[in-house]
């Protein structure tokens, strides 16, 4: 017998009829002694028609107003998956974020999970109760709803399963695991069996919604042990493993890419000490996190161009962020640009293998794609392009590094 947490994504609790086959597939544990925590995303697009109704209602919402509409759709799925459970004569019930209580910092809008009490659910399980969690929601400290950010419902599920000691954490969603890249975009992404934890968590942040950042570093640090896997079939999916459980690896494991970046140019910036701080200090200030950079050589020692992204949510408040400033800074122009999307590819095996930018800058030229920014890091390169080329880079770069399924 094992304790085992499941997490269905919004694609797999999309309506009653496939609400009832979940709660099939958790009956199936069960039936095999298992005991069953699972957690529930809101229906596939609710959690975006939330959002949409508080921008419509205030511009500049109350964070604490936002929280408290958008965890309303988790509320319902976990609700009919108790009912779903309860209907195929499994015991369950279901727990909101506060009944738990899943308790945050007061970060709304993007909250951190603290703790989880699981005295009570543990209790429960041991009498052959199925728990049923709203993922994606949690109390702050002014007792206040939470959420946990986009996706958050595959942390919730991770904490969970570390805070019950749980033997594994599967997260069902709409593919059959993780792949070298989006499968929706290229056709020829493969499976990949197992990924370490580092190399998931740099693919998750660099824009693989697969998994949601915080849950991979959650994974990594208690180590629990993550599967993804498709809700729609039964084939194996994804492992996400420490290294040394991985026996061929690649150099380049995977290319992620993010849409959700701008860019921004300031033109004829003095070019001299304090300069850099001045900017991005003002930045930081107003919680605006600055991604890649880079400073053009100034050719006559007084001024430069500085080129720089910003989340693309962020980028309007940067704009008015850097004008307010504008007569201390002293630029001459500044040039927003959200058309653009930065591409990474990732693999451990960089940290031994060179070439691996250089093989992409080669592929990219050859697609004759001009490259606007680039950063790189120990197992990762980056770089910035014209949104358009998203679909041609991805696939000639995926062909590049030998990722093709054959
Ligand atoms: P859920 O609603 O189940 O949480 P998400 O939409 O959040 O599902 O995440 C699954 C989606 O992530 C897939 O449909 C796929 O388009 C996308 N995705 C992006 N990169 C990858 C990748 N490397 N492997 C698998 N899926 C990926
Ligand atoms: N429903 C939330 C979202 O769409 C959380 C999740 O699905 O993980 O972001
Ligand atoms: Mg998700």
């Amino acid at each position: 017998m094992a304790r085992i947490v499941q997490k269905f994504g919004g694609t797999s609790v999309a309506d009653v009829d496939r609400i009832r086959k979940v709660a099939g597939r958790v009956k199936r544990e069960v039936d095999a002694g298992h005991e069953l925590a699972v957690v529930v995303s809101a229906m596939a697009g609710t959690t975006n028609q939330l959002v949409d109704w508080t921008r419509q209602t205030s511009t500049l919402h109350d964070a604490r107003e936002y929280d408290a509409v958008v965890a309303s759709g988790e509320q319902v799925t976990a609700g009919l998956l108790a009912l779903a459970l309860q209907e195929l004569g499994v015991n369950a019930r279901s727990w909101l974020g506060w009944q738990v209580p899943i308790r945050t910092d007061g970060i709304h809008g993007k909250a951190r999970i603290r703790e989880i009490p699981t005295d009570e659910i543990v209790r429960r399980m041991r009498e052959g109760q199925v728990a049923v969690v709203a993922g994606f929601q949690g109390l702050g400290p002014d007792n206040r709803i939470t959420t946990l950010g986009r996706g958050g419902s595959d942390t919730s599920a991770v904490a969970l399963a570390a805070a019950l000691r749980a033997e594994r954490c599967d997260i069902f969603t709409d593919v059959e695991g993780v792949y070298t890249t989006d499968p929706r975009i290229v056709a020829k992404a493969r499976k990949l069996d197992k990924i370490t934890y580092e190399e998931m968590l740099e693919l998750a942040s660099q824009g693989a919604k697969v998994l949601q950042t915080r849950s991979v570093e959650m994974a990594m640090n208690h180590r629990v042990r993550v599967q993804v896997l498709s809700s729609f079939n039964d084939a194996p999916g994804t492992l996400v493993v420490d290294e040394d459980e991985i026996v061929e690896q690649q150099v380049v494991s995977g290319i992620a890419y993010s849409r959700d970046e701008a860019k921004i140019t300031l033109l004829k910036v003095a070019d001299r000490p304090g300069v850099a701080a001045a900017i991005f200090g003002p930045l930081a200030d107003h919680a605006i996190n600055v991604d890649m950079i880079v400073q053009n050589i100034s050719e006559d020692g007084r001024f430069t161009d500085l080129t720089f992204t910003v989340g693309k949510a962020d980028l309007d408040r940067a704009v008015k962020v850097l004008e307010e400033k504008r007569a201390s800074l002293g630029f001459a122009a500044l040039k927003p640009d959200p058309d653009v999307v930065k591409i990474s590819v990732i693999g451990v095996g960089m940290r031994s293998h060179a070439g691996v930018a250089q093989q992409m800058f080669k592929t990219l030229a050859e697609k004759n794609i001009n490259i606007q920014v680039i950063s790189t890091s120990e197992i990762k390169v980056s770089v910035l392009l014209a949104e358009e080329y998203t679909e041609l880079a991805l696939r000639a770069l995926h062909t590049a590094y030998g990722l093709d399924a054959s």
